[in-house]
């Protein structure tokens, strides 16, 4: 087609539009004024109602990098695929984000003052679109493309059967080099159509590529006249992606792997557009060590719980230790920087792109939980009552009613077995579920899945009776041992660990066997934070009761 032609079916296609210019969104949309190390990040998050750990461990890098520098941190909304489209889902994404403590500057869900680089979301931006695309088609570099399904399909089988490489391109892209007539005649039948790009690329031709993760990498041109705006007229994530990008003024893009594939496309689309490509950083796949085959493997929607972001809210994790995992995964040496600043917010690390894990992230659970270990056990005993009450009130209100009625009682509770004031603080809680479990035997009978006396039923009736008729509830942790030790005796139990040791043969056992006969009766555990301190706690009359139940 002349020039000419171009710019009439481009009038053909777009002219009852009233479409501004692109002058005009280049001047609404300005380059930001920012430092020049700064960057500008943007979250992209397709509203399908479910938010995934890679989500977040994308969300926290674009928040880091963008913010290290005084950048800006951006919120834009991906809703272009209507079938994936979910009710209530951009809430979700908003919620999770905030839940996680992930602060961005500006876009969907700021309300007024959101920034004035929307609208961010993509449902909203179809004029702009339109604008970018009806350029495309007056350059020659778009066209509109009629094939049905069962046309397209025959493509792809006839490809295959040749083994060649599938796709609309080339000799297979039949409205390629269709004249204005034609495409004038379809448009009359009211047929409908696709507007697909006029790919320059050659097929034996290769770029190199600079990835901020990955590094350079070889990719070959792109050749495929790829759509760019569906039948509907609403565009693919190719072409929102270059046009929003652009001005939305995103310095750099950072997404998931399975992305990077598509990079040939984005240059092209770029370079047809006249705009300069931003920098792609392609973030490594979550992986996990599969505990059937013992081999990695990607984490997954279906089959791993631990994929989901509302596992962790509905487990009670509390949201900074997950951070601090998804840091440690993020930067390579991070972990040994919060190491030497165990104080230190992790907004204060040096976070750097080029830190980032190339291979892979490995999820793991048994890390996860001990770094939950180690930041709770940081907190003050405040914070923990107040983080696993909310959780409680949400996820556990029955429990809710009974271990939080009396706050002072939680309060002594959590700093007993938190080991607050001791010298060393106690790593027992991981997640506000587990730490309810934790603190039940201060709320409840112990009931099913005890732990068993390891000493005959008539030894531990002996201890139990022998324990009752010397306890007095005014003596100190001191004296209360010194009872224990005495039924220890009492009961053919060493009180001496090193006569013990030289003759076992000569006793039951010895007096932390008894103290263990004693807490289990009281707690249903043979583990617990100091059992003095333990009865203290749910007094006297509570503590009769249990064992009178033993007995
Ligand atoms: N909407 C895309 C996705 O959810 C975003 C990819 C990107 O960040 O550009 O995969």
């Amino acid at each position: 087609m002349t020039e000419n032609e171009n710019i009439e079916l481009a009038e053909l296609l777009f002219g009852e539009e009233e479409l501004k210019t692109r002058e005009e969104y280049e001047e609404m949309y300005p380059y930001r004024k920012l430092g020049n190390k700064s960057e500008v990040t943007r979250l992209a998050p397709s509203p399908t109602g479910f938010m995934h750990l890679g989500n977040l461990y994308s969300a926290l890098a674009d928040e880091r990098i963008a913010h290290t520098k005084e950048g800006v941190f951006f919120l834009r909304i991906e809703d272009t695929d209507a079938k994936r489209k979910v009710e209530g889902a951009v809430e979700l994404v908003i919620d999770s984000l905030k839940y996680f403590g992930i602060e961005f500057d500006e876009g969907e869900g700021l309300g007024q003052g959101s920034g004035i680089y929307g609208p961010y979301t993509q449902s909203e931006r179809k004029e702009i679109y339109h604008t970018f695309a009806k350029e495309l088609v007056e350059k020659g570099l778009a066209y509109p493309c009629f094939c049905e399904e069962d046309e397209l399909e025959a493509i792809r089988k006839e490809q295959e059967e040749k083994k060649e490489l599938t796709g609309y391109y080339g000799r297979y892209a039949v409205w390629r080099e269709k004249s204005l007539d034609e495409i004038k005649e379809a448009i009359s039948m009211g047929k409908p159509y696709v507007l697909r790009l006029r790919s320059q690329g050659s097929p034996d031709k290769e770029f190199t590529f600079k990835d901020e993760i990955k590094g350079e990498v070889n990719l070959p041109e792109n050749i495929h006249d790829v759509v760019i705006l569906k039948k509907d007229g609403i565009p693919t994530y190719h072409f929102a992606h270059a046009v929003d990008d652009h001005l939305m003024r995103t310095t750099l893009v950072l997404r998931g792997g399975e992305w990077l594939a598509s990079v040939p496309t984005h240059v092209e689309l770029f370079n047809a557009l006249g705009f300069k490509l931003p920098k792609y950083a392609h973030t490594a796949h979550m992986m996990k060590i599969d505990p059937e085959t013992g081999g990695k493997r990607k984490l997954s929607k279906r089959s791993d719980p631990e994929m989901s972001l509302s596992f962790y809210r509905e487990e009670g994790y509390h949201p900074h230790c997950i951070k601090i995992y998804l840091m440690t995964l993020l930067n390579s040496n991070f972990e040994e920087w919060h190491r030497n600043n165990p104080e230190a917010l992790p907004e204060e690390f040096p976070f750097s792109v080029k830190k980032m894990n190339n291979s892979g992230a490995l999820f793991d659970m048994d890390k996860l939980e001990s770094i939950c270990k180690d930041e709770l056990s940081m907190l003050d005993e405040g914070a923990v009552y107040e983080f696993i009450e909310n959780w409680a009130k949400e996820f556990a209100p029955e429990k809710h009613a009974v271990y939080f009625a009396d706050k002072e009682k939680m309060l002594s509770v959590l700093r007993l077995c938190m080991g607050v004031g001791q010298k060393r603080r106690r790593k027992d809680l991981i997640n506000a579920k587990q730490a309810l479990e934790f603190v039940s035997i201060f709320f409840e009978s112990p009931g099913d899945g005890e732990d068993e006396f390891k000493q005959t039923p008539e030894d531990v009736k002996a201890i139990l009776e022998d324990y009752l008729s010397r306890f007095d509830y005014e003596d100190d942790n001191q004296v209360w041992f010194e009872k224990i030790k005495e039924i220890a005796q009492n009961n053919g139990f060493a009180t001496d660990r090193k006569v013990y040791k030289e003759n076992p043969g000569n006793f039951k056992g010895e007096t932390s066997d008894v103290a263990e006969v004693v807490r289990i009766a009281i707690t249903g555990r043979a583990n617990t934070p100091d059992l003095w301190s333990i009865i203290h706690i749910i007094g006297e009359e509570e503590m009769k009761e249990r064992l009178s139940a033993k007995i």
